[in-house]
């Protein structure tokens, strides 16, 4: 257990959460401040602060759930849409270290969302970032 983490606590069950879905190595509960009604985090029992940290076999089982866990919440919301989210790191909005999926509902209008600023490659960068990631990825 991470020291005094929020998401230990609600594995152990020392602190209360809306719980929908548990199984062996998962559990998924309301965000305490959703985003839209039926806002879901999917959380790994055991404590790792990111995905960078998660073994393969604890991402594949998180992986497993999220098809069941989206049909659910756009049935019971009747979204429209559904936003799969997860943050790694301060500069990317972590605000709690212990690895979490959002499973956000989305609707027309609904105002959410982040800006998304498509870029483009200067000639050549495209390639090197290629070859470095293929060099580091094999
Ligand atoms: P992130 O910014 O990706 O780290 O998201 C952390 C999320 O955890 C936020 O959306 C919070 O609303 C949510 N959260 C924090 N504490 C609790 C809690 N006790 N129960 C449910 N959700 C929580
Ligand atoms: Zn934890």
């Amino acid at each position: 257990m991470g020291a005094d983490c929020i998401f230990c606590k609600i594995v152990a069950g020392v602190i209360p959460a809306a719980k929908v879905f548990e199984d062996k190595q998962t559990i998924a509960f309301l965000d305490i401040g959703p985003l839209a009604e039926g806002h879901l985090l999917l959380i790994p029992r055991a404590h790792y602060a990111q995905i960078t940290d998660l073994p393969a076999e604890l991402s594949a089982a998180m992986a497993a759930v999220l098809p069941r866990l989206a049909s659910a919440v756009l049935a019971v919301t009747g979204a429209a849409g559904l936003n799969i989210l997860q943050n790694n790191g301060r500069a990317a909005g972590q605000v709690v270290d212990h690895v979490h999926v959002h499973l956000i509902p989305r609707r027309e209008g609904d105002g959410l969302g982040f800006r998304w600023n498509a870029g483009s490659y200067a000639v050549g960068r495209a390639d090197e970032l290629t070859r470095r990631l293929r060099a580091v990825l094999s």
